[in-house]
Order: structure tokens, then C-alpha cells, then sequence
């Protein structure tokens, strides 16, 4: 396996992705909830970056909060279009959510390929979007139950990477979130060591496809049933560098704590 650079820090990332909850409404409440129970218990935002993916509708009153009450969160989308602007209905444009001043926006989730049928090419295209738009994309990779029986955890995982970087040559900003779908709301996380082996797969593939010091430098993500109790276990290894949390990301004591993880376990 390919070697990295092991003086390169990467700043954790713990993202929360809402899915389809929470209304703009109930978005305000959550994200001042957060960012006021963070500061009363002292996090240092730039030793763990916080972020919160809210739906589309959620994301202008997110904008207005976080720019209004100068808040350390960031925010993003679930998805974006593939496409600039046109004869889309119902798709939302990168270049929208630039405007929202979205750092970033998660690409690829399984659900989106499960239950929409997004293809390897349209994440690809999707990256690209996101990345003509200097929105950094969390691109989302992993393995079914039957993938995993069939080809171990890793092979799917790394074809998807590699199929999302298809168009990426630069030394682009991105993150990779490793999300074995048999982990996903069901309860049953991966171990920290099944994540670890597939992280470093993974950035072997950064190195080969965008050499060491973008591989170096890029954070890779666990997600997978990540709850303030077990986080600690993953961010002990070497190579993930955070969570995207799906369920556990819209209990603000529960995701504040998943945030807080360096403190409730003494690391
Ligand atoms: C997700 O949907 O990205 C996710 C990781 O969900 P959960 O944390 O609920 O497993």
C-alpha cells in the first residue's frame, strides 16, 4: 500500500447529515442549540470541525444564522445537480448553493444511488459541480451486505472512488466518506478496524489518482451508525479523519457529544 506522509494534520470532520428532517423552522432552533451548547462546553471548533447538512429548504435560514450570529458551523447540502441550470425539474444547482455560502455538499450517498439510481458517471459529474463552484464534495463510497460477501469490503468502495475522481485532476479540495451500507441505520457500525482497512484502500487510490500530498491532506470519513458511544473507537485510527453521522445528527445532545468526543473519553 502506497505511503503518506504521516506530518500532513488533518482537522476532523464531524458532519451530520439530516436527510429528509427538520424544517427551516426547527433547522434555527437545532443549529443555535448546537453552536450555544458547543461553546458553554468549550469546544474548540478549529481542533474538530463541525458541520450540518439540512434539507434544501432549511439552507437559506441556515445561511442567515451562521453569517448573522458569526457561527463556527459549517453547512451544506444532501445532493446537487449535475447540471449548471436548464430544464431540470425539482435538481438544485452548485452554483445556487455557492450563493447559500455552502462550504460543502455530500455527493454519492447511498441513498441516492439505491433509491434514485445514481450512477458511478453522475457522481462523477456531480464532483465536478461542486468542485467548478469551490464547494468542497463529501463523496460518499460503499459496500452493500451482498458486496461484502461477494468481494470483500474494500473492492466496491475503491471502484467508486475511483469512478467519482474519473474528471479530477487537480489538487482538488475534497473529502471521501466511507459509509458501508449494511451500517447505515441499522444499528450495526462497522468496526474501527474494518474502517480503517478500507480507509487506507481508499487512500491509496488518492495517491495514485492525485498524488501524496493531496492524499495526505484529505480527510476521510466514517459513517455507519456512529453514535457519541462509539466514535471515539474510530477516531483512533489513523486514517479517518471524522463521521458523517446520519440518525444520531438530529439529537443535538447526542451530536454535540459525537463532536465533543476527545473530551467524554479523555483522548
Ligand atoms: C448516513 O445516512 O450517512 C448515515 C451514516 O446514517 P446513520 O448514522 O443513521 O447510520
Amino acid at each position: 500500500m502506497a505511503a503518506v506522509s504521516s506530518s500532513v494534520r488533518r482537522t476532523p470532520l464531524i458532519a451530520g447529515n439530516w436527510k429528509m428532517n427538520l424544517d427551516h423552522l426547527q433547522a434555527i432552533a437545532f443549529v443555535q442549540k448546537l453552536a450555544w451548547s458547543l461553546k458553554d462546553a468549550g469546544h474548540d471548533f478549529s481542533a474538530v470541525e463541525v458541520s450540518v447538512f439540512p434539507p434544501y429548504t432549511d439552507l437559506r435560514s441556515v445561511q442567515t444564522l451562521v453569517s448573522a450570529d458569526k457561527l463556527p458551523i459549517a453547512y451544506g447540502a444532501q445532493d446537487v445537480s449535475e447540471h449548471a441550470s436548464g430544464a431540470f425539474t425539482g435538481e438544485i444547482s452548485a452554483l445556487f448553493l455557492a450563493a447559500l455560502e455552502c462550504r460543502y455538499v455530500i455527493i454519492g450517498h447511498s441513498e441516492r444511488r439505491i433509491l434514485h439510481h445514481e450512477t458511478d458517471e453522475q457522481v462523477s459529474l456531480k464532483v465536478v459541480a461542486a468542485l467548478e463552484n469551490n464547494l468542497t464534495p463529501i463523496i460518499c463510497v460503499g459496500e452493500t451486505a451482498d458486496d461484502l460477501e461477494t468481494h470483500g469490503a474494500s473492492a466496491v468502495p475503491v471502484a467508486q472512488l475511483r469512478a467519482a475522481l474519473a474528471e479530477v485532476r487537480s489538487a482538488a479540495d475534497i473529502v471521501v466518506a466511507y459509509e458501508p451500507v449494511w451500517a447505515i441505520g441499522s444499528g450495526q457500525a462497522a468496526t474501527p478496524e474494518q474502517a480503517e482497512q478500507v480507509a487506507a484502500a481508499l487512500r491509496a487510490v488518492l495517491v495514485e489518482l492525485l498524488g501524496e500530498d493531496v492524499a495526505a491532506k484529505t480527510r476521510i470519513l466514517y459513517g455507519g451508525s456512529v453514535k457519541s458511544g462509539n466514535i471515539a473507537s474510530f477516531m483512533r485510527e489513523p486514517n479517518v479523519d471524522g463521521a458523517l453521522v446520519g440518525g444520531a445528527s438530529i439529537d443535538v445532545t447526542e451530536f454535540a457529544s459525537i463532536v465533543r468526543y476527545q473530551k467524554h473519553v479523555g483522548l
